[in-house]
């Protein structure tokens, strides 16, 4: 299948990005291998990985055969991994970034993102002293030594992002977070809108098969809300996957993209690959997006909790943990 369908978004450096990319949160082991082959070869170009998903030795060795076959060119892939919580500070996100391009065999990221604003030195262990402001200068220096081809923050919230709008030297390019039919982040969007940089939804398919995450002490890294309704089960997104012969995943994923935010959904399983991608061939309404946006929940609905940094000065999540 060819990938020339999917659009591109293109960052505020004029770095282009597909708006569909493969999540590879839970893939590990030889698994990851097949994987990324058959993403590749399903039409996939952009890749979401990360140093907490213990997978970018698979990434990368898989890459370089693909490469050594002719079957992709670097050029032609975008990959984005991220620095967790202990690869933030500036004293230690080169050294971080470093290695994820040697796990990954290559010689830059096209996107290298803070994967939460918290620093530690390692779980629980934090580096209270370290601000949003640090992180993005140490974030700026990558990006000014070519080793990231874009540079943004995931899980970081509006305030946050706003500080570091007002001191940067390189602007925020991109942002990552949770955002689902049930959790539309309004406001982060309209922010986003403001500065120029592009979101890209995390658990845009309510990430069904998620689960909470013991860290290295022991201590829980990120616990996920049990018994969360299912976007995939809600009445308008049946009746519009009905209305276009197309499956719930489908069109969660095409109004996404449609409202101009990357998708990353995240399978291992091939005919779930091809799936996520061929959302291309049927027209949604501006009426229809609007119709699911207009669904029946009150409250928004946040899946993921990072009880990790709660007691962290730059816990992102303070205020939501407040209601
Ligand atoms: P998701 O993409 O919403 O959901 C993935 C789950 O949906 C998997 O269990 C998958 O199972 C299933 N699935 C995939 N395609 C489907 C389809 N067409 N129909 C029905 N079920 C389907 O959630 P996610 O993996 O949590 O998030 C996506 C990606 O975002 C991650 O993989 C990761 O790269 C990134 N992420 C980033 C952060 C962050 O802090 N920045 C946090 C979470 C996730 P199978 O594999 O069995 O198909």
């Amino acid at each position: 299948m060819s990938s020339s369908n999917v659009p591109i978004f293109t960052l505020s450096n004029g770095v282009r990005m597909p708006s569909v990319g493969l999540g590879t949160w839970q893939m590990t082991g030889d698994q990851g291998k097949t994987v990324i082959r058959n993403a590749i070869l399903s039409g996939y170009r952009h890749i979401d990985t990360a140093t907490l998903y213990q997978n970018e030795d698979q990434i990368g060795d898989t890459l370089a055969e693909l490469f050594a076959e002719g079957v992709a060119k670097r050029e032609d892939l975008f990959i984005t991994t991220k620095a967790f919580c202990h690869e933030v500070a500036p004293d230690v996100i080169e050294e971080a970034l470093r290695s994820s391009l040697k796990r990954l065999r290559l010689d830059y990221v096209d996107l290298y993102l803070a994967h939460i604003p918290a620093a530690t030195k390692e779980c629980g262990n934090h580096r209270t002293n370290v601000k949003v402001e640090d992180i993005w200068r140490g974030l700026e220096k990558l990006y000014d030594m070519k080793l990231t081809k874009a540079i943004g923050v995931s899980n970081f919230n509006e305030n946050q992002i706003e500080r570091i709008m007002k001191i940067h030297k390189v602007p925020i390019q991109a942002s990552q977070l949770e955002l689902h039919l049930y959790l539309p982040q309004k406001a982060h969007r309209e922010l986003c809108k403001k500065h120029n940089i592009i979101i890209t939804a995390y658990a845009t398919l309510g990430s069904p098969g998620r689960m909470s995450v013991v860290g290295a002490d022991g201590n829980p890294l990120f616990e996920s809300t049990k018994n969360a309704a299912s976007e995939l089960n809600d009445k308008n997104v049946k009746a519009l996957a009905l209305k276009y012969n197309k499956t719930p995943a489908q069109i969660l994923l095409r109004a996404t993209v449609e409202m101009g935010i990357v998708v990353i959904p995240k399978t291992t399983n091939p005919d779930r690959m091809k799936e996520n991608i061929n959302i291309f061939d049927f027209n949604i309404s501006k009426a229809e997006v609007n119709l699911l946006e207009a669904h029946e929940k009150s409250k928004p609905e946040r899946l993921f909790w990072w009880p990790n940094v709660a007691d962290h000065p730059e816990d992102p999540f303070a205020v939501e943990r407040s209601k």
